[in-house]
């Protein structure tokens, strides 16, 4: 049996669960593609409402599930509470999704016939989700797959699997049997389940990621994966220095820094001086404290070798001649905090200006000018958000072109991200379509073509 303990409280145990072997995952994955049969053939009216009364159910539920999730991953209570708004948000978009177009037409070769394209449902979607968006990234996968007529099973990571039983119980009040499962488990789970879904969706690392790519197309099945990132937000002189400066510390140490698109590097351009000063500030004036608690920002990390981490990253960054400009050490409480922590003095290649650190963890860098600024921007294996922070338009969207990533967000935190747009990055931080909004629907489906001539002419 596995385990999921709180962050805050690690002798909590929120959930125990099973291992599962590869042949139950067979099994649900088995049930998943009898459930699909028919909510495929039911008309997508019938379906948006049924996916309409999964978000009314879960709007009712919402203070029960913001309540586990804090529990479970330590998302201070604001930020679970936008997430699970957002789950519902999602579930009421896809509700109306199922009714858009699912087809074109074309002109046809012989000036008679009909022909068009239609989506047509993959069969089952297989889903494998990371711990720290617990609610809103297994809905902002499943809730397309189900609304483009597919049937969906989620391996949740074992750290938030008691907020993803949760989510499958409320859900499958509403959904047909079989529709919507959960299996628990880790990497035995995860990989049975991409060795018999028809379709599979990964977040998470990039380690694992690369992993579940290369094993699903070597079956032949599509797969998308998003994974994780070193994301810069660039300064420049003519920026607003405080309202960039506690824009980036939320970006950067917001949720104790555990989100794909945090801040990890932060580039200023000409003297750092009179920013830094700013940024120092701004992430020693964050809440830090228990995330249940009204106004807490930085919470836990999730486990202890999370914390260990980011303490001994800035170890390394003492012992090569850098500074720690803020936190470094951590925190002498129960649970898994760590102080947020702002380093300085490092060469843009060091490894820990290149590798993610997943905590409350950044790194700040100069450059001389706008290009090199952009030059260090780039100069990572990664590309999934980029921020830049100008009160010149021009200097705005003439960076935003330069930037290899696939979310920039000018005099915005990086960490942002709208459900009803394209998600997802360049480079070595995703593979396959974007996520979200309607580009989820390129992968949910496959397109038939169809020609209908006369029957006589
Ligand atoms: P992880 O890669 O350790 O695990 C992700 C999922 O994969 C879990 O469910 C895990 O149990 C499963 N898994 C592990 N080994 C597997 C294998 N061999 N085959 C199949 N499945 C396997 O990631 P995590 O620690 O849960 O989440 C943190 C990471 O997720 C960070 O790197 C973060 O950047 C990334 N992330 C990315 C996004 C994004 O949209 N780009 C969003 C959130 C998190």
């Amino acid at each position: 049996m596995l385990e999921s303990c709180s962050p805050q409280h690690p002798d909590r145990t929120l959930a125990s669960f099973p291992d599962t072997e590869p042949e139950p995952v067979l099994r649900a994955t088995a049930d998943a593609r009898r459930a699909q049969a028919s909510w495929s053939a039911m008309p997508a009216p019938e379906r948006a409402v049924v996916l309409a009364a999964c978000a009314e159910g879960l709007a009712q539920e919402a203070a029960d599930l913001i309540k586990l999730g804090v529990a479970e991953v330590g998302k201070p209570r604001a930020e679970m509470a936008a997430e699970v708004a957002r789950g519902v948000a999602i579930l009421r978009y896809y509700a109306e999704a199922a009714l858009d177009p699912d087809g074109e037409t074309y002109p046809a070769a012989d000036g008679r016939s009909l022909v068009f394209a239609r989506n047509r449902p993959r069969g089952v979607a297989g889903l494998v989700t990371p711990w720290n968006f617990p609610v809103a990234i297994p809905l902002w996968k499943a809730a397309p797959a189900l609304a483009y007529g597919n049937a969906a099973v989620c391996k949740p990571a074992p750290a938030a699997t008691a907020v993803a039983l949760r989510l499958a119980d409320l859900l499958g009040r509403y959904l047909p049997a079989g529709l919507f499962t959960v299996v628990t488990g880790g990497a035995t789970a995860g990989s049975a389940l991409v060795d018999a879904a028809d379709a599979v969706s990964f977040t998470g690392s990039v380690a694992v990621g690369r992993q579940v790519v290369a094993r699903a197309a070597a079956r032949g099945v599509p797969v998308q994966a998003e994974m994780g990132g070193t994301n810069p937000s660039i300064v420049l002189p003519d920026a607003n220095l405080l309202q960039a400066a506690t824009t980036i510390a939320m970006a950067a140490m917001g949720y104790a820094g555990q989100k794909c698109t945090a801040t990890s590097r932060v580039v200023v351009v000409g003297d750092p001086a009179p920013f830094v000063e700013a940024l120092i500030t701004a992430v020693e004036g964050l809440p830090v404290g228990d995330p249940s608690e009204d106004g807490v920002i930085v919470g836990p990390v999730i486990s202890e070798a999370a914390r260990e981490a980011v303490v001994e990253a800035a170890a390394a960054v003492r012992a090569t001649g850098g500074q720690v400009l803020s936190g470094g050490a951590a925190l002498d409480r129960e649970g898994y905090y760590v102080a947020p922590t702002l380093v300085a003095g490092i060469d843009p290649g060091h490894r820990l200006a290149q590798e993610e650190v997943f905590g409350p963890f950044a790194v700040v860098l100069g450059a001389t000018d706008l290009g090199e600024a952009v030059r260090i921007a780039n100069a990572v294996p990664y590309g999934l958000a980029a921020a830049v922070f100008t009160s010149d338009l021009d200097w705005a969207l003439m960076v935003a072109a330069q930037l290899e990533a696939g979310l920039v967000r000018v005099n915005a935190p990086t960490s942002g991200v709208d459900f009803f747009a394209p998600f997802g990055g360049m480079k070595a931080s995703s593979y396959g379509p974007r996520e979200q909004g309607k580009a989820a629907r390129a992968f949910y489906t496959e397109t038939q073509t169809v020609t209908v001539a006369p029957a006589s002419s």
